[in-house]
């Protein structure tokens, strides 16, 4: 008998946690030559999550739960699930259907064959999310994958079966911004990719408003490339060559024709120019000195506030 763990990141599921609890005690009926836990992690919701979770634990001895004790992120939720997890396998599913669970019978299948380490999936369509999302998206897996080694799959999503080897991999890696997409790949592996068409969000709406996914694409990129000081730098060295060729432009036309002062106009639109480009190269150096401070702080990447182990009692 194999063992798989489950791991849900909730955050203000409660519309969606029955029907995610339904289908997927659904398959593991199916799926008769493993045992399963179900690692429910509530990540600081604000509706009635827990209540639901603590009562599937109550009634369900495969259910197990970690409660923080504030809202820390799906990256937080994710990683606290691997800790907790003891399975010979390890899925990570969001609660609210898009990944489904009838998936798991074939990736469970693909893993025992033991050529591969983890089976991912992604989406092959976008629909159902906004157009501005899509775009970005677009772009954000164009940009990365020109600036970053570690490879990003366009589509891919968090859901994905792991062995024990590959969870601990992953668990290695104590970084307080996590970008999982880049540390799936970073370890390494064998990984099966399996498509699907994207599934619409079965209930409650979806917790990732732009400004939200636009912070996680800056996390994608500065965990994952350096690129972008070098850019900056190169943007400097373009701007010394410009400035370079101008000082020679004015030294022979001064030569030539004399020296009427003119071109008030010209400067000030250059030192607009030149310092918006210096504070955007600032900006960029800020960031990566920002993620180095949070880094160096080593704070806990979540607090617990309660276990299913804290029900008994
Ligand atoms: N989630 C979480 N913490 C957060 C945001 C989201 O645990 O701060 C969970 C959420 O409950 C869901 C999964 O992450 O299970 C994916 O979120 P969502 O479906 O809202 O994202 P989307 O599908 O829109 O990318
Ligand atoms: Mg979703």
């Amino acid at each position: 008998m194999k063992k798989i763990s489950i791991i849900v990141p909730c955050y203000n599921e409660e519309e969606s946690l029955p029907l995610f609890y339904d289908e997927i005690t659904k398959v593991a009926k199916k799926m008769k030559k493993c045992v399963f836990e179900f690692i429910l992690v509530n990540d600081g919701s604000r509706d009635k999550t827990l209540e639901i979770i603590r009562d599937y634990a109550k009634k369900d001895e495969r259910v197990r739960y970690i409660s923080f004790s504030r809202n820390f992120g799906k990256e937080a939720a994710m990683f606290a699930g691997l800790e907790a997890s003891i399975g010979d396998y390890t899925a990570i599913m969001d609660a609210d259907l898009q990944d489904p669970p009838r998936l798991l019978v074939e990736m469970f299948d693909t893993l025992e064959e033991g050529e591969y380490d983890c089976i991912a999936t992604r989406s092959t369509s976008r629909h159902g999310y906004s157009f501005l999302r899509k775009t970005f998206t677009k772009w954000f897996y164009k940009i990365i994958a020109k600036i970053s080694k570690t490879e990003m799959v366009d589509g891919a999503r968090d859901f994905r079966l792991m062995t024990r080897q590959m969870v601990d991999a992953i668990l290695s890696m104590k970084e307080y911004n996590r970008y999982s997409k880049g540390l799936f790949s970073f370890v390494g592996f064998n990984t099966k990719w399996i498509e699907f068409e994207n599934q619409d969000r079965q209930a409650g709406t979806s917790k990732f408003n732009f400004f939200k996914l636009f912070s996680y694409a800056v996390e994608g990129i500065v965990g994952f490339s350096t690129a972008p000081l070098v850019f900056s730098a190169l943007i400097g060295v373009i701007f010394c060559i410009i400035a370079f060729l101008l000082i020679l432009v004015i030294i022979i036309k001064t030569l030539i024709w004399g020296d009427p002062v003119g071109g008030w106009p010209s400067l000030v639109c250059i030192i607009f120019m030149v310092s918006g480009v210096q504070l955007f190269c600032t900006g960029i150096i800020g960031e990566y000195l920002a993620k180095t401070y949070l880094e160096t702080k080593n704070r806990p990447i979540y607090i617990v506030k309660e276990t299913e182990k804290d029900l008994k009692k």
